[in-house]
């Protein structure tokens, strides 16, 4: 035998997840997008007198009492509610339930990049479509390609743009597969494409409680669809997918929604200035509705070379050497010390 593994396994590269430094070392972390601010004292609270009674026994394997709660805030039946171990959890049972040889994943490029890293694990062919440059989504060739998946990020990452609901509702009825609408920075965003959900059987969109609620190290992320579409997925998902603790604090976390509007609006503003402040530095922004942009660096500039720089000085931001980004650079909207910091390197570093 030549290898241990699949030859889809030993073919493919793995996802490579931004660089975590160790929590004591200090940095400023503008690269993988995580939200400035602590996480909900509500939701704190609730893991500060988690009852140990719970750890010893099974979770309920559905989350119940996060879909319970979730239903109200949203307004859609919990029925309609799938828990996940983080959104990525949901991204694994849609590719397990919908996806194998012959099955194609489609999604325009570039986007997130587990989407094909997934695909890869399971074997499925993948069709990417090209984003032009201003990133409007190239529906009729999403729509040709047929794909038994989907995946649209909206917002998108690493562009930050949104796609107006028409253009999710052309695609959604002309796909005789599933949707996936990925609303993973939707709380920094001026629309969501729920309405779909109740209007087409093949659409599920997906939310985490990584980016909107600070919580990207509970892991916990949830899907709504038709119950139709979400029957297939609790048959390929691991049984007790969700634990205890991380359904206790996303319940709480879920309801404070005051609070998590209120930070996502300190990043909202903080994204103004920062997208004004590059491009007064030359930098070309896109608009986004997330919280992080891309910017292009200024022409004689090496992406690169800025990314460098900066990590040298202890702020990390992502560059991605990919062809339609190696110009670019992906920027998280930390606190406002934070984006200060930055704009002051990058400033100094383009006068050098
Ligand atoms: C961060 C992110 C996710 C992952 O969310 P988790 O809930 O932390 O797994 C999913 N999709 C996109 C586009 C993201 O940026």
């Amino acid at each position: 035998m030549s290898s241990y593994f699949r030859p889809s396994v030993d073919a493919m590269s793995g996802y490579v997840p931004g660089e975590q430094p160790p929590p004591n070392v200090k940095v400023i972390k503008l690269n993988t997008n995580e939200n400035p601010y602590l996480p909900s004292p509500k939701a704190v609270a609730v893991l500060q007198d988690f009852a140990p009674e719970l750890l010893r026994r099974y979770p309920n394997p559905m989350a119940q009492t996060f879909c319970e709660a979730a239903s109200a805030v949203l307004g859609i039946p919990s029925d309609w509610i799938l828990a996940g171990n983080g959104s990525d959890d949901l991204l694994t049972m849609l590719m397990r339930a919908c996806s194998e040889p012959g099955r194609a994943v489609v999604y325009p490029m570039p986007t997130y990049v587990l989407y094909r890293t997934l695909a890869e694990i399971q074997g499925a062919e993948t069709i990417e479509v090209p984003y032009p440059e201003d990133f409007t989504l190239p529906v009729e060739a999403l729509i040709e390609a047929q794909g038994a998946i989907t995946f649209i990020a909206c917002p998108n990452s690493p562009s930050g743009t949104a796609i107006p609901l028409e253009l999710l509702d052309k695609l959604a009825a002309n796909l005789s597969g599933v949707l996936v609408i990925d609303e993973a920075y939707v709380d920094f965003a001026e629309t969501t494409a729920l309405p779909l959900v109740k209007k087409y059987e093949n659409v599920i969109v997906l939310r985490t409680l990584s980016k909107g609620y600070s919580l990207a190290g509970l892991r916990f992320g949830f899907g709504v669809a038709n119950p139709v579409l979400l029957e297939g997925l609790i048959k390929v998902k691991d049984s007790y997918n969700v634990d205890a603790i991380a359904c206790a604090v996303a319940t709480a976390a879920i309801q404070d929604v005051e609070y998590k509007n209120a930070s996502a609006q300190k990043v909202k503003v903080e994204r103004d200035r920062v997208t004004t402040a590059l491009s007064k530095l030359g930098f070309e922004v896109l608009p986004s509705q997330a919280n992080f942009i891309l910017a292009t660096v200024p022409p004689q500039h090496n992406a690169e070379a800025i990314y460098q720089n900066l990590k040298q000085q202890g702020i990390f931001v992502r560059y991605f050497k990919q062809p339609g980004l190696d110009n670019k650079l992906r920027i998280t909207i930390g606190t406002p010390d934070e984006n200060s910091a930055l704009l002051d390197e990058v400033s100094l570093f383009l006068r050098k």
